[in-house]
């Protein structure tokens, strides 16, 4: 799942970003509102953490102009404004959820996570398919209720798949969803990562199969 974090602090930038990429996010970082309006013009996200102290201006004003411009992407406030009143203002202005600095790490994830978890971006908390499990929570994935370990990369993959499962996931889709513009992508990065998956659910039993469809992307099925 991809996620642009929008703050101006360098250093709780840094731990942000470095959290969220644990966490299995690629993590897009812009420090005002202007250059958030650029990551937002080219790229698309699943969810974003916006400050709202920011350089250029205010993060509501940013906010308000989204839900203007009909963007219906959800959005975390993460600001030092305690009051109850501001909490007020930044969900009218359209944010999904909003805490306050200073706050518990696993508790912004957490609840990034729910935020993915509502209608249009997702359904429950464990994704399934076959013998295969994914918690989406706690990121672990079971074959037949048996842990199974893969790296973050490939459970971030087996998510988007087993999201879109029995449709094909193309490859411009997969490059967005999983990669961030910090990385630079080989021209065969996806289909090494998908070759390792596939021969790790292999290994591992899993009653689920990564078909190729060759230029077009991928898809995740049942095998029978
Ligand atoms: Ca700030």
């Amino acid at each position: 799942m991809r996620i642009l974090v929008v703050e101006d602090e360098r250093e709780l930038a840094g731990l942000l970003n470095g959290a969220l990429e644990r966490a299995g996010f690629a993590v897009d970082g812009a420090t005002s509102c202007a250059s958030a309006l650029d990551y937002l013009r080219v790229a698309t996200y699943d969810v974003a953490v916006l400050d709202l102290g920011l350089p250029d201006g205010d993060g509501m004003s940013l906010l308000r102009h989204l839900r203007k411009d009909g963007s219906a992407l959800p959005v975390l406030i993460l600001t030092a404004r305690d009051a109850p009143e501001d909490r007020v203002l930044g969900l009218n202005a359209g944010a999904d959820d909003y805490l306050v600095k200073p706050f518990h790490m696993p508790e912004l994830v957490a609840r990034l996570r729910a935020l993915l978890r509502r209608p249009n971006a997702a359904l429950g908390v464990t994704l399934t398919l076959g013998n295969l499990l994914l918690d989406t929570s706690t990121r672990q994935v079971q074959v037949d209720g048996v842990d199974v370990s893969l790296s973050v990369r490939e459970t971030s993959m087996l998510e988007l798949l087993l999201r879109q499962q029995g449709t094909v996931v193309t490859r411009a889709v997969m490059e967005q969803r999983l990669y961030s513009f910090d990385v630079q992508l080989g021209s065969n990065a996806l289909e090494v990562l998908v070759h390792r998956l596939r021969r790790r659910l292999q290994d591992v039993g899993a009653t689920v199969g990564i078909h190729t469809l060759r230029g077009v992307g991928y898809l995740l099925s049942e095998a029978r």
